[in-house]
């Protein structure tokens, strides 16, 4: 609402109307301001329309705003497999195995492929053909599983439904959700760039979601495959399209951060020891360099896990530090913070440029350098974890 253009006309796209997937909708702010419009699409074939599906759970006995009192104009449109030419965004739809009817979506625009789909069961309980090597596309042993599959086929993004262990799943059968191994190898056959987990159950904890999310990177892994996995999380956004891809946790998630090995590069003994006091404070193991060189070195040896990075020091400077950092595969994506007593714009821009993650100018307060060193090291691209 804050940054799109006024007023705002937008399609939303339901895969089916389980509770699930609906009740954020009374909700959703934009709905109340009059001169907004918005298309809601879902499955054909539910056994009311679908206005009065979404206008039942806004009855009076649940909710104190009926549909009908709702300021923006909405239309509805239900939609059936096939692709579909809205607002000029490419939209295929296709039927997910879910008890409920539901679509998958696959949306194509500016030149980025995201993929949709939950709720969805897979079609065989095994998704390998016993005699073909996993991993592929034309392994996948029941014909339908393999529809499923091309239709994600080299999509940048894919969210998926993946609720289940594979443990859990003998008990969940017929429920309509996947497992995390089900989905691990449909989108590495699929030849998928980045797959988000997701449709957790609500019994298991983060713990628990951080050992499926890893259990997946690990068999994709084992199949040869390069798809970057994520457990998707709240507050959690990325950003897809053109040359930039950023994903970005949200703050709550950076208070789980524990100790990190933090490197200091300043030629400025007392403000090394000013940093490195408030980061020690904060619970982080501190290194200090006195110059760019020194600086190399101990990032090459002690492999930090985020640096704070002076600009002006003699011999090799920041940005040469960063030039060289940002050029090796090592830490091409190793977050560095830059600390200096420049505050201005152009040092600012330079060092964004050359792939600086933060830029922050003296003076600081020690509980503002941790926040930014933990807000820089959450705020990192997974595929450097
Ligand atoms: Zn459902
Ligand atoms: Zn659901």
């Amino acid at each position: 609402m804050a940054n799109a253009p006024k007023p705002v006309s937008a399609t939303i796209l339901l895969s089916h109307t389980h509770w699930d997937h609906i009740q954020g909708f009374p909700f959703f702010a934009p709905l109340f301001i009059p001169g907004n419009s918005f298309t809601v699409c879902a499955p054909e074939g539910a056994n009311s329309s679908l206005r009065e599906v979404l206008s039942g759970q806004m009855e009076f006995t649940y909710f104190p705003v009926e549909l009908s009192q709702l300021g923006a104009s909405i239309t509805y449109r239900d939609l059936t497999e096939g692709t579909h030419d809205i607002d000029g965004v490419r939209v295929s739809a296709q039927l997910l195995n879910h008890p409920a009817t539901a679509l998958g979506y696959r949306v194509e625009a500016d030149g980025v492929v995201l993929v949709y789909l939950c709720d969805h069961e897979p079609y065989w309980e095994s998704l390998w053909d016993s005699g073909a090597e996993p991993g592929k596309l034309e392994s996948i042993l029941h014909e339908q599983d393999r529809r499923h599959a091309a239709f994600m086929q080299n999509a940048d993004v894919v969210i998926h439904d993946s609720q289940y262990t594979p443990e859990e799943y003998p008990g969940k059968k017929n429920w309509g959700h996947s497992t995390w191994s089900y989905v691990t190898g449909i989108a590495a056959a699929a030849g998928v760039k980045r797959l988000f987990l997701t449709h957790h159950d609500p019994a298991h904890d983060d713990a628990f979601l951080d050992r499926m999310e890893a259990s997946s990177r690990d068999l994709a892994t084992s199949l040869g495959s390069p798809v970057e996995i994520s457990g998707a999380r709240e507050g959690l956004t990325a950003t897809f399209g053109g040359d930039k891809e950023t994903l970005k946790a949200a703050l709550p998630d950076t208070g789980h951060i524990g100790s990190l090995l933090v490197l200091i590069v300043d030629d400025d003994e007392d403000l090394r020891i000013l940093a490195s006091k408030a980061l020690t404070r904060a619970g982080h193991r501190v290194f200090e360099a006195a110059d760019g060189e020194e600086g190399l070195r101990l990032i090459e040896n002690l492999h930090p896990d985020l640096v704070v990075l002076d600009l002006s020091m003699p011999g090799i400077d920041g940005f040469e530090v960063l030039r060289r950092l940002r050029a090796a595969e090592a830490t091409s994506t190793l977050p560095v913070i830059v600390l200096t007593a420049h505050g201005d714009e152009e040092s600012a821009r330079a060092s964004f440029e050359l792939g600086a993650t933060d830029f922050l100018a003296k003076p600081f307060t020690p509980p503002q350098l941790d926040a930014r060193v933990r807000s820089c090291f959450a705020h990192r691209l997974p595929a450097s974890t």
